[in-house]
């Protein structure tokens, strides 16, 4: 029998690695990886990874093929030639199907795939299943629920009983933005080894049609377990502690603020969610970090994490398709040149082309909230975020752009989140040196999220009106008369027109 580890499972404590045989399977698969212009970060990040896997593997003691192919497909056909009628086992893939068609594909080589239950999650397809019928069968997900029943469950951040300090979550006191002489934390940096040198080498050179910064500059990416732990430490020492209070912040010139930058060690499985979650409770415990921080980062891991991967897998197919606004217009070219005028977008995107990396607030309420309010195909979204992010994978970026930032489907909220150009002045300090006016709706040179936003939701009004969660923003709606909306019409033509000719 032979354990076959995907590019995502990159953990020498993975189940079926327990048992007492030791032959271990790795497979690059390279054309794969040039079907889209993934960032030379992520496939230097990946493909490196799993080498210095490999070796740490045999320095274990593990009997490692390692096979560099096209496709998995001839992958498997090296490795059945060398051994013939082989028993597979795999942890469960978390993308869509793909346990399925690899055990097809193993199968069509006369061999066997066992897919066992993929341990580098915290919470098993039973586990939710259970949730999801507790008090009988529920008939949408709701995070904060279950949140909880993990909190109670793992007992994490858990007193007799009760959440630790008497609240499930602390979010009302993470809404601060840091005052102007705030200094971000120090952020970790990664020397590339000769390995992860060899690697980018190679990719540059095989990969040429790629999007993003080429070089490796201040590489904040772990490609070991070594540096993943490293990282985590240098997050709970320095940025743990301001994680809560700035979690929403969006600050000029800032990439990382207090973010754990953790999301690509924990999805390449280099580190395991429950090691974050018990360094943070630890810090907390010997009062390092303060229990919104704390609780704020638990909440990510053990709650969102978990939550959007099982509601993925109930969501797929349908999912990977869902349009439930019919929004039809292509991305702004903006998004790959970063040419723009609006500092907000400008910033976010040259994250993003820069490290492979921008965080949650920048994603969800710059990124993706504009392309919701101006109309973009929210797949077309999708397979960006997926192109530029060093921790994007299917299972997890399609729930958070399609399902929560494009409101592409209703499963995992009812409304969506939408904003105008107010949310980012309030959380950010980009307005002030934007030169677009955020006070200004309509006429020259007013913020295009405002027009977008009155926009949006007059062209979406029976879907959303209807959803009894957006009475406020609806009363508004109705206090504007026709001419406002001619205005508001004319503005939001305006600023697709110019977005189209990459004028904005
Ligand atoms: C539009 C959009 C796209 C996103 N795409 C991805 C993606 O491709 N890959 C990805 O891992 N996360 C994605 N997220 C979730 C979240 O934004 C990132 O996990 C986070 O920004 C990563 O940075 P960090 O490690 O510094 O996170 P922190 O802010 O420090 O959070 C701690 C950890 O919590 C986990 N986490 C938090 N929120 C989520 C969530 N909604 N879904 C899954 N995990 C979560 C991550 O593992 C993260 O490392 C996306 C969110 C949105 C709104």
């Amino acid at each position: 029998m032979t354990v076959w580890l995907l590019g995502d499972q990159l953990n020498p404590d993975v189940g079926p690695l327990q048992s007492d045989d030791d032959h271990v399977l790795l497979i690059e698969a390279h054309e794969f990886a040039g079907r889209k212009p993934y960032h030379p970060q992520k496939l230097t990040m990946l493909f490196s990874a799993m080498r210095h896997f490999r070796d740490d593997l045999r320095d274990r003691g593990y009997d490692v093929t390692y096979v560099e192919a096209e496709s998995f497909g001839a992958g498997l056909d090296e490795y059945f030639e060398a051994v013939p009628g082989d028993d597979l086992v795999l942890p469960d893939p978390p993308s869509h199907g793909a346990g399925e068609r690899f055990r097809e594909m193993v199968e069509t080589r006369d061999g066997t795939l066992t897919v066992v239950e993929n341990d580098l999650f915290l919470s098993s397809p039973d586990q939710w299943e259970s949730w999801m019928h507790e008090d009988g069968p529920k008939d949408s997900y709701l995070q904060e629920t279950f949140y909880r029943r993990m909190r109670r469950e793992t007992g994490y951040l858990m007193d007799d009983g009760d959440p630790e300090g008497g609240e499930w979550n602390y979010d009302d006191e993470n809404r601060e933005t840091p005052p102007d002489d705030w200094s971000p934390p120090p952020v970790p940096e990664f020397e590339p080894d000769r390995l992860t040198r060899e690697v980018h080498d190679w990719v540059i050179e095989r990969y040429d049609d790629h999007w993003g910064n080429p070089d490796l500059g201040d590489f904040p990416w772990p490609v070991t377990r070594e540096q993943a732990l490293t990282a985590l430490d240098h997050f709970v020492e320095y940025r743990l502690p301001e994680f809560g209070a700035y979690q929403d912040a969006m600050v000029g010139g800032e990439w990382a603020l207090s973010h754990s930058l953790l999301s690509s060690a924990i999805n390449l499985g280099l580190l395991r969610p429950e090691e974050a979650i018990e360094a943070a409770i630890d810090a907390y415990e010997s009062g390092d970090a303060p229990l919104n921080s704390v609780e704020g980062f638990v909440r990510q891991l053990l709650g969102w994490r978990e939550f959007m991967r099982h509601v993925y897998r109930e969501a797929m197919p349908a999912m990977g398709a869902a349009n439930q606004l019919d929004q039809a217009e292509a991305l702004p070219d903006l998004y790959w040149t970063g040419e723009t005028d609006m500092e907000c977008l400008s910033e976010a995107v040259g994250h993003v082309h820069e490290r492979g990396y921008a965080h949650h607030i920048e994603r969800l309420m710059i990124l993706s909230n504009f392309a919701l309010i101006y109309g973009a195909d929210p797949q077309e979204l999708n397979e960006w975020f997926h192109v530029g992010f060093v921790d994007a994978y299917h299972w997890v970026t399609t729930p958070n752009v399609v399902g929560m930032g494009s409101f592409a489907t209703d499963v995992l909220s009812s409304k969506p989140y939408a904003s105008s150009a107010n949310y980012v002045n309030k959380m950010s300090d980009h307005c002030k040196s934007c030169p677009y006016a955020v006070s200004k709706t309509t006429g020259e040179n007013a913020c295009p999220y405002n027009a977008l936003y009155w926009d949006f939701l007059k062209e979406n009004e029976d879907l959303l009106r209807g959803t009894g969660r957006m009475g406020l923003m609806y009363s508004h709606v109705d206090r504007k008369d026709d001419e406002e909306w001619t205005a508001i019409r004319e503005r939001a033509d305006e600023i697709r027109a110019l977005a189209r000719d990459g004028e904005l």
